[in-house]
């Protein structure tokens, strides 16, 4: 029987993870299958236990559950520890390693995949879940100038900043603070596009040759994307590359070999295209 993967997540109905492993494990000759289970808003416990019980090997976690899943690993890799959010597990008996590679993915889609610099960079993060949790670490080891967090709930930018406090200059704070303030790269690590919705950002933030990133991808330009464009950002990129690049980190956790991300990215991108 082939080793079984899964992701959790509620929705997950839009997830292209399963295609994304079905093709990594088809590159990299591993036997395994990939499935996306909807896990009950108040049952995710229970559904990652009956998985794991079933023989499950690992699994990745996404919206609305990466701190739960961070509590519910019996051991955390650094990354997940310091992020204090999990987006991959391992299951081995009753050993659960909680460990997170969105941040990983996100640097490799800026850096590689969109050749985007943000040593020296002024950066306004959006967003204080799961996934903004998980890049805050690695965004500040590229060592930009200043980020900023902002978040509709102020308090959990707070807390996520003084998580990161160092010598890096590291803001936490509610929307209307950033009012006046202009960044080369903002990046929407909110769920608000899931919904359709736009988070409360003033308009003035993007500076002239700014990128504007929305870790959402879908057929269209999402809602932030789209103000982003009509308010002076000069490039747009949605989630797509990042979701490909953590998952290539995943299945390296999991199979020890590291997938080739080019071709399935454009594969994904030629099917969203249609
Ligand atoms: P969480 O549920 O953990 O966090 C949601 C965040 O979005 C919170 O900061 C919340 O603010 C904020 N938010 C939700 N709705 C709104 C709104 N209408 N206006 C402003 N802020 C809002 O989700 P995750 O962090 O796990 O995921 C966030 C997004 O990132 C999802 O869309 C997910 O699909 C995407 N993602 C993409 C990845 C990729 O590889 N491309 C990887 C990881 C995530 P508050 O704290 O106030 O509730």
């Amino acid at each position: 029987m082939s080793d079984r993967y899964c992701v959790f997540g509620n929705p997950v109905g839009h997830s292209k993870s399963p295609a994304i492993h079905a093709a990594f494990a088809a590159q990299c000759r591993q036997d395994l299958s990939y499935e996306a289970i909807l896990a009950p808003l108040d049952g995710f416990a229970e559904s990652m236990r009956a998985f794991a019980a079933a023989g499950g090997c690992g699994a990745n976690v996404t919206v609305p559950f990466k701190e739960q899943a961070c509590r519910l690993a019996t051991r955390l890799a650094a990354r997940a520890e310091l992020a204090g959010a999990v987006n991959t597990l391992v299951f081995n008996g009753p050993d659960i390693l909680g460990d997170n590679t969105d941040g990983a993915g996100l640097l490799r889609d800026l850096s590689t995949n969109l050749t985007c610099r943000i040593a020296g960079q002024r950066v306004l993060l959006l967003g204080a879940g799961g996934a903004a949790r998980g890049v805050v670490g690695p965004l500040l080891d590229a060592r930009p100038a200043a980020l900023v967090i902002a978040n509709r709930t102020a308090g959990r930018a707070r807390e996520l900043a003084q998580r990161f406090a160092g010598p890096a200059p590291l803001l936490g704070c509610a929307y209307p603070e950033v009012a006046g303030l202009s960044f080369d790269l903002v990046i929407n690590a909110t769920s608000a596009s899931l919904t359709g919705e736009l988070p409360p950002l003033p308009g003035g933030v993007f500076a002239s040759g700014s990128l504007a990133y929305d870790m959402m991808y879908g057929q269209g330009p999402t809602p932030f994307l789209v103000f982003a464009g009509s308010h002076g950002a000069a490039c747009l990129a949605d989630g797509l590359g990042m979701l490909v690049e953590q998952a290539a980190e995943a299945f390296h956790v999991w199979r020890g070999v590291r997938p080739e991300t080019a071709p399935v990215l454009a594969m994904l991108r030629a099917a969203l295209a249609r």
